[in-house]
């Protein structure tokens, strides 16, 4: 347990809590551990190419929090550049240039300086906005009630030892003032809180109306040239998951049969005409806000070049170097499937 006012390590602190940001602690671990070891300091990373970092992000979803944190390390060494010095010590100890780095919130710009360095910096995560709206006794959906519950964190912060108090008050979200159930009986602050008092630990904080989820089919294509090679291609930096690699193919039309959305499709993002042969694989993926079903079919090009007309870059790749490229995460079962697949032909495409 560090002493008040230890300075601790910025870098990994930093690293964790952008992990942190939309994923849990049980899941984020494994990834970290496995950062910290491609990317040891600060240098290490804004030195690193872009897919690099995106192929230690993969998996852990929403990948504008990589490309941000990557930017903001090129960003931070510039300033600790002009302060002619990498020393932990130099780095910003004050919230405003943090909150300057992209993907740099005030609760994570503020969980990272009082991990770090014991500064008095209140919080308001997920976590921290339920308990405090649970002691107020405050009826109404999280994200409508934000500047009370700030003046709440920083009313009650210790700025004796602001570190445990924020670290304290994850834990109480994370263990005892749960979404669910929370074990008021255990909780330190049943005696001040009024929806303990009320009885309303149930429906406080109120939900908000739940989003029908958007369910959309994809369709693509899995294509092979005559040297056993897979093509894929790298998605535009104005759109989700920027920079990630994937099959060609796209969103199926009201109506439309998939072989024709698959054939469409490849024809639009390759400039390519092509027979749509035998299914390699369908499945459904979930994301927070949509339900994707992908229908995935092996194709081959009868007449035109393939170009990237709606990607970064097209690329042929041999299917056991797939691994080398970061892919989202419903790509990865595309990459087994196909794996077995080609296992189990014995290496003879049969399309
Ligand atoms: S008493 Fe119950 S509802 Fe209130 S803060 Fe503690 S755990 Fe949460």
């Amino acid at each position: 347990m560090p002493k008040n006012k230890e300075c601790l390590p910025v870098y990994p602190i930093w690293i964790a809590e952008v992990m942190l940001q939309q994923t849990q602690l049980k899941v984020v671990l494994p990834y970290w551990e496995k950062w910290m070891e491609a990317f040891p300091d600060l240098v290490d990373l804004s030195s690193a190419l872009n897919q690099e970092v995106l192929l230690f992000w993969q998996g852990l979803g929403y990948y504008s929090r990589a490309h941000r944190l990557h930017k903001a390390s090129k960003d931070l060494v510039q300033i600790l550049w002009n302060k002619n010095c990498c020393d932990n010590d130099l780095w910003p100890m004050d919230i405003d240039t943090w909150m300057s780095l992209p993907g740099i919130g005030r609760t994570t710009a503020a969980s990272i300086l009082s991990s770090a360095f014991d500064i008095p910096e209140a919080i308001l995560d997920g976590n921290v906005k339920r308990i405090l709206s649970r002691l107020v006794g405050k009826q109404e959906p999280l994200s409508n009630n934000s500047k009370q519950l700030w003046e709440l964190s920083i009313g009650l912060l210790d700025h004796n030892q602001p570190r445990n108090f924020n670290q304290a008050l994850m834990d109480l979200g994370a263990t005892i003032c749960t979404k669910n159930s929370p074990k008021c009986d255990i909780c330190p602050w049943k005696s001040f809180c009024l929806a303990y008092d009320q009885g309303n630990t149930g429906i406080i904080p109120l939900s908000k109306p739940s989003k029908v989820l958007k369910k959309l089919v994809i369709g693509l294509g899995i294509v092979f040239n005559d040297s056993g090679e897979v093509l894929i291609d790298q998605r535009l930096n104005n759109t989700s998951m920027a920079g990630m690699w994937e099959f060609p193919g796209g969103k199926k039309e009201e109506d439309e049969v998939i072989k024709n959305t698959i054939s469409r499709e490849l024809l639009e993002e390759l400039g390519v005409e092509v027979k749509v042969g035998k299914k390699l694989i369908e499945f459904d993926h979930f994301y927070t806000h949509k339900k994707l079903h992908f229908v995935v079919h092996f194709c081959s090009i009868i007449s035109g070049m393939p170009k990237a007309l709606a990607s970064i870059q097209i690329k042929w790749v041999k299917p056991d170097e797939l691994i080398n490229y970061p892919f989202p995460a419903a790509n990865k079962r595309i990459i087994d499937a196909l794996e077995n697949y080609l296992l189990l032909s014995k290496d003879k495409l049969i399309l």
